[in-house]
């Protein structure tokens, strides 16, 4: 491990941010790769390069001397996102992973971790309320996400091509909902528990906040911290094939508005949009394999980690009001 150099792709974004920070702190080598700098705090990497993953060259001058490779990098973003950007999102995914393994290839990586989503998993097997968990191998017949989804489960295969014929040590894990402080929470990027935490945060005692859909969709939610954890033990186990990374604790939209509302002290009335895209009906994640593979699942509850997510999100509108009453001089 001394002196191995780990290159994280999407360091700048998100969940690339904290697994660097978890990385440096383990005593790794680590160079972080991404088009911005972090956004909310300085990057922990001893190296961080602005490369548009895009470009062959780009992810070959990145990936330089790799040991190991952790390729985060994405367009992607909450459901208003990725249901509004397809074109751009399959391109620009497509892209940075093929560049991004074929990179990986000629520098003769040592193991290379793909993030892939749990919205590869079929639309048929996700619509209901009460959703039966997902197992892995439920991804097919495969009917994913249209986009985002797809783009994802074709690079899984493209990660097992890469094993099998020239021998590249792949690792692919499904993120389920993956939230926490330091991740968008405006803007249009920003998924359920950071949208949530802002219009709560934004709102007075009493008032309405509008929800999209009509409340009752149902998903799992798992803190930062332990997809960090999940990562580093998945990149070390012997375990090729895709596995989830989440929690299976069904939550509804309605019921996670509740615990941040309780969280922030706050009684808020909520308005349904109907109008609004949300998803599949319902989501969970199926851990079986992954307490197998691994040994361990996230253990962070829903409470623990919304009231972190809440204080930071908090914290960053405060930030923004100050900002603007302040004439965004200061
Ligand atoms: P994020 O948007 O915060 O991070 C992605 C980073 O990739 C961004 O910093 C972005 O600038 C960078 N990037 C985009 N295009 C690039 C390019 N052409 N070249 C270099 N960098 C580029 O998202 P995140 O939540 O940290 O997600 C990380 C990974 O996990 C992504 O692959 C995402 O698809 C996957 N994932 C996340 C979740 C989740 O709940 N957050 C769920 C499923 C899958």
């Amino acid at each position: 491990m001394a002196g191995e150099l780990v290159v994280v792709t999407g360091a700048g974004g998100f969940i690339g941010h904290h697994l660097v920070r978890r990385l440096v702190a383990d005593g790794w080598r680590v160079r972080g790769v991404d088009r911005k700098a972090p956004e909310f705090e300085p990057t922990a990497a001893h190296e961080f390069e602005l490369r548009d993953l895009r470009r062959p060259e780009d992810a070959l001058a990145a990936l330089r001397g790799a040991h190991h490779v952790f390729a985060l990098a994405a367009n992607m973003g909450g459901i208003g996102w990725i249901e509004t950007h397809k074109a751009e999102i399959v391109r620009d995914n497509t892209l940075i992973d093929l560049h991004s393994l074929e990179a990986a290839r000629v520098h003769g990586v040592r193991r290379f971790l793909f993030s892939s989503s749990a919205c590869v998993y079929p639309a048929g097997r996700q619509g209901a309320t009460d959703v039966t968990p997902l197992r892995e191998e439920d991804a097919y017949p495969a009917d994913a996400e249209d986009g985002y989804g797809w783009s994802k489960l074709a690079t899984e295969r493209l990660c097992r091509h890469y094993r099998e014929d020239f021998g590249l040590d792949t690792r692919v894990a499904r993120f389920h909902n993956v939230y926490g402080p330091l991740g968008a929470w405006d803007g249009g990027r920003e998924k359920a528990p950071a949208a949530v935490a802002r219009k709560i945060a934004t709102a007075r005692d009493g008032d309405e906040i509008e929800v999209w859909g009509d409340g009752r969709q149902t998903r799992s939610f798992c803190h930062v911290a332990d997809c960090v954890e999940g990562l580093v033990r998945l990149l070390r186990s012997d375990w090729p094939h895709p596995l989830n990374l989440g929690t299976d604790r069904l939550v509804s939209v309605d019921e996670l508005v509740g615990l941040v509302a309780r969280i922030a002290g706050r009684r808020v009335r909520l308005r349904h949009d109907l109008s609004k895209p949300v998803g599949v009906r319902g989501r969970n994640s199926d851990n079986t394999r992954l307490r197998q593979v691994l040994g361990w699942e996230p253990s962070i509850s829903l409470e623990d980690g919304l009231a972190e997510t809440y204080r930071w999100v908090e914290g960053q509108v405060r930030e923004r009001d100050r900002r603007t009453a302040a004439g965004g001089s200061s």
